[in-house]
């Protein structure tokens, strides 16, 4: 009896999460629903918990008030998927003024489908190398995110090309990704930061491991081993705590603050375990997003916990 009510509830809360992750991908969804004069203000409350705000004002509020607590802070400027050259240049002007308004210990993350690699790659690297410049110039890391599998060539090869010029240019790989161990065994011969992450994209079976998978926090822990062991400069970033746990535990227990490692969540959904990591000695960061187009990354982050749907409603009422 006990069995089967757990297993109507875990099914529920996989079809909810297929759901939101469905709605994620809406491309109509996504201008209508904040652009709505009833549920945009409404979606807005629950974006509110992890989302800065709309534009880089917002961004140094929170990122001030992170580096204050003690954590480095990351920002990134959210968009993916940009068809139109123009605006891939223009979004890249605000990464560039991004890079010398924000505070030191803060750096900077991009998806490169929003600065033009869903045109053309030469284009998206062409404005890399306009933020590469900018955040090199002012002394921060830059870090590209990890997008869907069929991009993942793309991204590697602009990521590549970075590397030739510049030394703090770094690159987010996925667990879920069978290619992964591969992909780290060649990203562990550049320079730059790894960042470790699940992977949050709807993937088919044969080349990622399902999100309930249990085969995917072993390969988490797997590559943040790899990762540890390298003495490579790399960030743990997830919010499973159990996963953080063992690699603390890898790392003896203990961090400081030149460890090449860092543990690293995003805003709003592991201030406790960054606090924990941070006491323990281990550098920590906090990753801000900023910008309008908030409605793909709220729906991700609901669906990857849908006990988080209560705390949104709760949000949405406030
Ligand atoms: C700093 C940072 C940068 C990122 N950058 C990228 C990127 O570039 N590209 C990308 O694809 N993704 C990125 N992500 C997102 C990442 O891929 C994951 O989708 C996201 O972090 C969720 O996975 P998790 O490792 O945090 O743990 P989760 O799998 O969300 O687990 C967190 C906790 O919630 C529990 N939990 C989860 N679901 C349920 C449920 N249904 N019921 C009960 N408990 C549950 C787990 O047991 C665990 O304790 C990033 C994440 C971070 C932290």
């Amino acid at each position: 009896m006990t069995i089967n009510h757990l297993t109507g509830t875990d099914d529920a809360s996989a079809r909810a999460a297929q759901v939101l992750r469905t709605l994620a991908l809406d491309e109509d969804l996504k201008w209508r629903v904040p652009a709505d004069p009833v549920l945009g203000p409404i979606a807005r409350r629950v974006a509110r918990r992890f989302v800065a705000g709309d534009d880089l004002e917002d961004a140094l509020g929170r990122v001030a008030e992170i580096i204050a607590s003690g954590h480095r802070a990351n920002a990134e400027y959210m968009g993916e998927s940009c068809r139109d050259p123009e605006r891939a240049r223009a979004e890249t002007d605000v990464f560039v003024d991004a890079a010398h308004r924000l505070p030191r210990g803060c750096s900077v993350s991009l998806d490169l489908s929003h600065i033009g690699l869903a045109i053309d790659r030469e284009l998206a690297l062409e404005n890399a190398v306009r933020i590469a410049r900018a955040t090199a110039a002012t002394g921060r890391e830059m870090v590209v995110s990890a997008e869907g599998s069929d991009r993942t060539d793309a991204v590697l090869a602009v990521h590549r090309a970075l590397c030739e010029h510049f030394d703090h240019v770094g690159i987010t790989v996925q667990a879920r990704l069978h290619r992964t161990g591969d992909d780290l065994e060649a990203l562990l011969t550049l320079p730059g930061r790894i960042r470790l992450v699940k992977g949050a994209f709807l993937e088919p079976e044969d080349v990622a491991y399902a999100r309930e998978d249990a085969a995917l926090p072993a390969a988490y822990l797997r590559h943040a081993e790899t990762l540890a062991d390298s003495g490579h400069v790399c960030s743990f970033a997830t919010h499973d705590r159990d996963l953080i746990d063992r690699i603390d535990h890898h790392l003896g227990g203990k961090g400081h603050e030149s460890a090449p490692w860092e543990f690293e969540t995003l805003l709003g959904l592991g201030p406790d375990r960054l606090a924990a990591m941070a006491e323990r000695g281990h550098p920590t960061r906090e990753y801000v997003v900023f910008g309008t187009e908030w409605w793909l990354y709220v729906c991700n982050r609901l669906a990857e916990d849908p006990r988080r749907l209560f705390q949104a409603l709760a949000d949405a009422a406030a």
